[in-house]
């Protein structure tokens, strides 16, 4: 079977397996106790705190973990929410975990607007800029998309967050550019980023929150007080550990350039296909594709048999149509003829390759049946 679906989730390292095993079965103990063996296991979370925050090149701050990237989504949103005149800004690209977290701030009467995108998939810079105010509170930009691979500018975006209200705070959600591509968010400038160890080949229901300032955040769930306040609830030790493991096996670099010849392999397979779309953005793991005249969803299943592939995010799955690829100005037709290939690092260019003979050669006989 051929996986091109691993925006939804990666399949883990084998020996992440082993690790999250010594860390259930043997070193079980919680880490909020006191005893010595306990604390042993406080101390290599806060280890892991530190190798992440190497990872994400930055220099201060903390790591508060999490069940995963909508749990970190959502306590980056509501912790900073706060009473008055405030706005919030969103792009009109995010996933669902912070588009409804923002939806639901606007139905308690909070101030919140949504920036169009380009036809790229970036946010629109410019009218981000007519947004922002000394009123704006939270500025939360999706790093890389999950449906399209547009990479947003978050730098840039930085940038006029510094000119125009250098008191607001920048969230950015990094599922999809955390382990894929380089991230130093020193240098991106942002305080709050989310990230999710299923995306990278770890366990699922593990993520964390990188916070800049933890003054600026509140807890959104009440309990002992575990991560520092901000996350009640025994830490998932053996799934941070897993967690860990995974992004420390992972070269940024040498994945990202794989990825970038995987995407090249693949679309060249597809480059004299009649009716077939490409919508080419910057990221090499995720790729938005529309297949004129077919349905996307007849297409993924037809193929299923030999190779998997994506309708978009699989969290919005319960939803009809495609949000993000409405915001880019689709027709519904064509969003209906969408599917989303997405790679890893370690998967072969001959299998890449056939996967685009395979979705060309059912692409055409479902052509035939509808014609
Ligand atoms: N943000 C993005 C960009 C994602 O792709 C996903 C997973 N589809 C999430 C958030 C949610 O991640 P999790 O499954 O860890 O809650």
């Amino acid at each position: 079977m051929i996986y091109l679906d691993n925006a939804a989730t990666t399949k883990m390292f084998e020996k992440v397996a082993g690790v999250m095993k010594d860390y259930s079965c043997d070193a079980f103990y919680n880490p909020s106790a006191g005893y010595r063996d306990a604390v042993k296991i406080s101390q290599k979370l806060n280890s892991a705190r530190k190798e992440l925050m190497l990872k994400l090149g930055a220099s201060t701050g903390d790591v508060i973990f999490t069940s995963g990237a909508t749990e970190s989504n959502n306590l980056a949103i509501r912790g900073t929410v706060r009473n008055g005149k405030w706005e919030y800004i969103f792009s009109a690209g995010e996933h669902p975990s912070v588009f409804n977290t923002a939806k639901y701030l606007q139905e308690q009467g909070y101030l919140v607007k949504f920036i169009p995108l380009q036809k790229n998939g970036q946010i629109d810079y410019e009218e981000l800029e007519k947004a922002l105010n000394e009123k704006t509170r939270l500025i939360s930009v999706i790093h890389v998309s999950n449906e399209t691979g547009a990479i947003n500018d978050l730098a840039r975006i930085n940038g006029l967050r510094k000119k125009i209200c250098p008191k607001a705070l920048f969230h950015a959600d990094g599922v999809q550019a955390f382990c894929k591509i380089p991230v130093n968010l020193d240098e991106l400038g942002v305080d709050l980023y989310t990230i999710s160890a299923h995306k990278f080949h770890g366990p699922k229901g593990v993520g964390a929150l990188y916070v800049r300032n933890k003054n600026g955040v509140k807890n959104i769930v009440f309990g002992g007080g575990q991560e520092g306040g901000l996350r009640s609830g025994t830490e998932n030790v053996a799934g941070i550990m897993g967690m860990l493991y995974a992004c420390g096996c992972i070269d940024v670099k040498e994945n990202y350039l794989k990825a970038c010849h995987l995407k090249k392999v693949f679309l060249d397979t597809l480059q004299n296909a009649q009716g077939v779309e490409v919508l080419d953005a910057d990221s090499p793991y995720v790729i938005s594709l529309t297949f004129a005249g077919v349905n996307g969803e007849t297409l993924m299943r037809s193929v299923e048999e030999e190779l998997i592939i994506g309708m978009g995010s699989a969290c919005s799955a319960k939803y009809s149509g495609n949000r993000i690829l409405n915001a880019l100005g689709y027709p519904a037709d064509k969003i209906k003829s969408s599917v989303r290939v997405s790679f890893n690092a370690y998967q072969s260019e001959e299998e890449v390759k056939r996967a685009g003979e395979i979705l060309i050669c059912a692409y055409n006989k479902l052509l035939e049946k509808v014609g």
